[in-house]
């Protein structure tokens, strides 16, 4: 592979893809300091700690299986923030 492109690797197969073929999730916190939503970074200009992922739903799902978000963002990753990843996934493969 071209060096010169930036690699990531997916939290959710554990394979190095080019950066821009990947998604980015980046967490947001509450003023305590908590997991308040992790999004996906579509314009790769927010800040904070990320984690990259591959454009299916079967990554995703590994993902969140193998519990790769809370691994990423040292925090537990509660259920409805769990269905607004899904959600917000399927919104932008559809696209
Ligand atoms: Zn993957």
């Amino acid at each position: 592979m071209d060096k010169r492109i930036p690699v990531r690797t997916c939290i959710g197969c554990n394979n190095e893809f080019p950066k821009k073929d990947l998604f980015r999730f980046v967490r947001k916190t509450d003023e305590a300091g908590m997991t308040d939503s992790i999004i996906i970074d579509t314009s790769g200009a927010l800040h904070g700690r990320g984690c990259y992922l591959c454009r299916n739903t079967d990554c995703l799902e590994k993902a969140l299986k193998k519990r790769s978000f809370e691994r990423t963002f040292k925090d537990p990753v509660p259920e409805r923030i769990k269905e607004d990843i899904r959600e917000e996934f399927k919104r932008l493969t559809q696209e």
